[in-house]
C-alpha cells in the first residue's frame, strides 16, 4: 500500500531537540503537501524529498537519534553520515543533483537518476522548504501586479490572462490573476491537478469545454469580475485554437513542467496514460512528440505577442526547449525575471516564508498580526498578508509566504523567537525561503538572465551564500542544481533557520538572515545596478567590491 506521510503536530518531541524535530517535520511536510508523495515527489514533474523510501527512513532515524553537536550529511536525498561538529553547527547540510559542468546535461542526469545515484530535488523539495502552492503565490501575484502596472493601469480588472500548468507551482496562477482583479484560463491536461487547486481555493472552477470556458470568461470580463477557470486540455492544442478563433488575451504565459521533457511536458494528442505508455516503450519517439508540441505551443505564444498580447516566460525553460525544437525566435519572448521581479532583489526582498512547527494555525495568525504591526507601511508585507489571510487556505503545517526585505527578515525572526521563548506561540517556527532570492540562485535563463555586467552564468554567488550560511550556523543549508531536462541550467542554495526560543537561536537567525540579504544586495550592486549600490550604502553593509563607485551600470539602474 502507498505510504502516506503527515507532518507531526503538537508539543511532543521525537528528536533530542527542537532544531532536529523542526527539520524532521519540514521533511514530513513537503510530502504531506506534495504532488505525488507516494513516489516521494513534491513538485515539478519529479522533484523528490529523498532518494528513495529506504533513504527517507534512514534520514528520519538519524534526525531522531542525533545528539547536539552533530551534523547530518545528505547527498542527493541519501544520508551519508553523522559528523561531530559544534553544538551550534548546522543540523543538516546537503548537496543535491549537482554534476560536474561538462557532464551536467539531461542525458547524463536521467541516466544517473535511473541508476539511483542522484535525484531531481527541485529547489525546495530536496531541501524540505516547500510549503505547498502558497510558496509561489506572492511571487506570482507580484509578477501579474507588475504586468498590470506596466500595461493596464495597475489592475487586471476586465483583462484576460491565458496560461497553462496547474501543478504545485503553476497552481498559484489562477489565484494570482483573480487577486489582481482579472480573468484567468489555466489549461492543464490533468483534470485531477485542476480539481486539487479548486479544492484548495486557488482556482474557481474546472471545465472540459473551450466554448463554455470562453462564454464564462467573456461574461466575467464584461462584468469586470474576477474569475479563474481551469480548462482541461493541452496547451499545444488550445493555444493555436484560440489564435484560430482570433481570441487574443491581454497576457499569455505558461507554467507547464516544460523544464522536464521526459517526465513533465505532455505532448499534444496524448492522454496521461498514453504518454506514459509511449514514454516507457520508446523514449526517442516520445521525446520527438514532446519537442514538436513545445514548438507548436511557443509558435502560438509568439503569434499572440505579435498580435499585441503581453507574453512572458514564467521560469520553466519553455523558450530553451522551443529553441531546441527549432523555434529560432523563442527568446524573443521575454522572461518575467528581469522585467518584473529583479528590482525587488536590490533591497534584499525575496520569497521569505515561515512555518509553524506546532501545527497550530493560531501561531501563524499571531505572526500575521505582528507583521501588520511592524511593517504596516510596507505594502509588500502588509497588503499581502491582508490578502493572504483571506484568500489562502492552509495546506500542511500552517505557513506564510511574505516577501520581506533586508532588515525586516531578521527583525521579524528575532521577535518571533521571543514569542516562542515566552510561550506566546505554541512551538518553534522555521524560517526559510525558496531559490528566487538575491544571492541564492545562478540561473541564466531565469533569475540571472541579462545581468548588466554579463555575469549571468557565474555560479559563485549561491555557493558563497551557502558557505556564509554555514558560517552563520543556519540549521539546514543545501546546494542544489537544476536537474532532469533542465540539468546544467542553474545552481542554487537553500536555507532553513529555526526560531526555537533560545538565545543561540536568536543569534543564528539574526546572523543568517542578515547575511543572506546583504549578500543578495551586494550581488546586484556588484553587477552594476545603481539602486542596489545605494541600498547597500544605506544599510551600512561592509562592502569591499564597489570601490567607491556609484555602480558600473548606474545609468541602467
Ligand atoms: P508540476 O509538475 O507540479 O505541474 C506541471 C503541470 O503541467 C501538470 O499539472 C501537468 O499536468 C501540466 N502539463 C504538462 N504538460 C502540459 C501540456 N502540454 N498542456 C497543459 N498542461 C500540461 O510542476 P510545477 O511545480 O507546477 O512547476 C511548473 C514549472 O514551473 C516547472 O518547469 C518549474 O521548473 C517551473 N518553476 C518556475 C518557478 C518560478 O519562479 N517561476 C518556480 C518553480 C518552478
Amino acid at each position: 500500500m502507498a505510504r502516506q506521510i503527515r507532518a507531526m503536530r503538537g508539543a511532543t518531541l521525537r528528536c533530542k531537540g527542537w532544531r532536529q524535530e523542526s527539520l524532521l517535520r519540514m521533511l514530513e511536510n513537503v510530502l504531506e503537501v506534495g504532488e505525488r508523495p507516494e513516489d516521494l515527489v513534491v513538485y515539478t514533474a519529479g522533484a523528490r524529498a529523498a532518494r528513495n523510501w529506504d533513504s527517507f527512513d534512514r534520514i528520519v532515524r538519524a534526525l531522531q537519534g542525533m545528539e547536539e553537536g552533530q551534523t547530518l550529511v545528505i547527498q542527493s536525498g541519501k544520508p551519508i553520515g553523522l559528523f561531530t561538529t559544534y553544538a551550534d553547527a548546522p543540523i543538516v547540510v546537503m548537496a543535491n543533483a549537482n554534476l560536474v559542468g561538462r557532464w551536467a546535461v539531461p542525458e547524463v542526469f536521467y541516466d544517473l537518476d535511473r541508476r539511483g545515484l542522484t535525484m531531481p530535488a527541485g529547489f525546495t523539495a530536496g531541501g524540505w522548504q516547500y510549503i505547498g502552492t502558497q510558496g509561489i503565490a506572492q511571487g506570482t501575484y507580484m509578477t501579474f501586479l507588475a504586468a498590470a502596472h506596466e500595461k493596464f493601469g495597475g489592475t487586471l480588472a476586465g483583462r484576460l490572462v491565458v496560461t497553462s500548468g496547474c501543478g504545485g507551482m503553476g497552481g498559484a496562477q489562477p489565484l494570482a490573476v483573480t487577486l489582481n482583479g482579472g480573468v484567468a484560463i489555466v489549461i492543464d491536461v490533468d483534470r485531477a491537478k485542476i480539481e486539487r487547486r479548486v479544492r484548495t481555493g486557488y482556482c474557481n472552477r474546472v471545465c472540459e469545454d473551450l466554448d463554455e470556458t470562453l462564454r464564462m470568461c467573456q461574461k466575467a470580463l464584461r462584468d469586470r469580475a474576477p474569475l479563474s477557470v481551469g480548462l482541461v486540455g493541452n496547451a499545444a492544442e488550445v493555444m493555436p485554437e484560440l489564435l484560430r478563433r482570433k481570441v487574443i488575451p491581454d497576457i499569455v504565459t505558461d507554467q507547464t513542467s516544460a523544464s522536464d521533457p521526459v517526465d513533465g511536458y505532455i505532448p499534444a494528442g496524448f492522454s496521461l496514460a498514453e504518454a506514459s505508455e509511449l514514454r516507457g516503450r520508446d523514449l526517442t519517439a516520445y521525446l520527438k512528440k514532446v519537442f514538436q508540441s513545445i514548438g507548436t505551443h511557443v509558435e502560438a505564444l509568439l503569434a499572440f505577442q505579435a498580435a499585441g498580447a503581453l507574453v512572458f516566460e514564467y521560469g520553466n525553460n519553455l523558450r530553451a526547449q522551443a529553441k531546441e525544437a527549432g523555434v529560432e525566435k523563442a527568446f524573443e519572448i521575454p522572461s518575467f525575471m528581469p522585467r518584473f521581479i529583479r528590482p525587488f532583489f536590490f533591497e534584499g526582498r525575496g520569497p521569505f516564508r515561515w512555518i509553524a512547527i506546532s501545527g497550530d494555525p493560531e501561531d501563524i495568525t499571531r505572526i500575521d498580526e505582528l507583521v501588520l504591526r511592524e511593517f504596516g507601511d510596507d505594502p509588500y508585507a502588509s497588503q499581502w498578508v491582508d490578502l493572504a489571510r483571506k484568500a489562502i487556505k492552509g495546506e500542511g503545517l500552517p505557513a506564510r509566504i511574505c516577501w520581506l526585505k533586508h532588515g525586516q527578515r531578521s527583525r521579524l525572526a528575532m521577535l518571533v523567537n521571543e514569542m516562542v521563548r515566552t510561550g506566546v506561540l505554541h512551538g518553534p517556527v522555521a524560517f526559510a525561503r525558496d531559490n528566487l532570492d538575491g544571492a541564492s540562485a545562478a540561473l541564466p535563463w531565469r533569475e540571472t538572465e541579462n545581468m548588466p555586467d554579463g555575469s549571468d552564468a557565474i555560479a559563485d554567488w549561491p555557493l558563497l551564500n551557502a558557505l556564509l550560511n554555514v558560517a552563520c550556523r543556519a540549521d539546514l543549508v543545501t546546494i542544489h542544481s537544476s536537474a532532469g531536462g533542465a540539468a546544467g541550467t542553474g545552481v542554487s542554495c537553500g536555507t532553513t533557520v529555526v526560531a526555537d526560543g533560545t538565545p543561540a537561536g536568536e543569534l543564528r537567525l539574526q546572523r543568517t538572515l542578515n547575511a543572506e540579504t546583504s549578500l543578495g544586495m551586494l550581488r546586484y550592486a556588484d553587477a552594476g545596478y545603481s539602486e542596489a549600490v545605494a541600498n547597500v550604502r544605506k544599510a551600512g553593509i561592509q562592502e569591499l567590491s564597489l570601490g567607491g563607485s556609484q555602480g558600473k551600470g548606474a545609468a541602467r539602474g
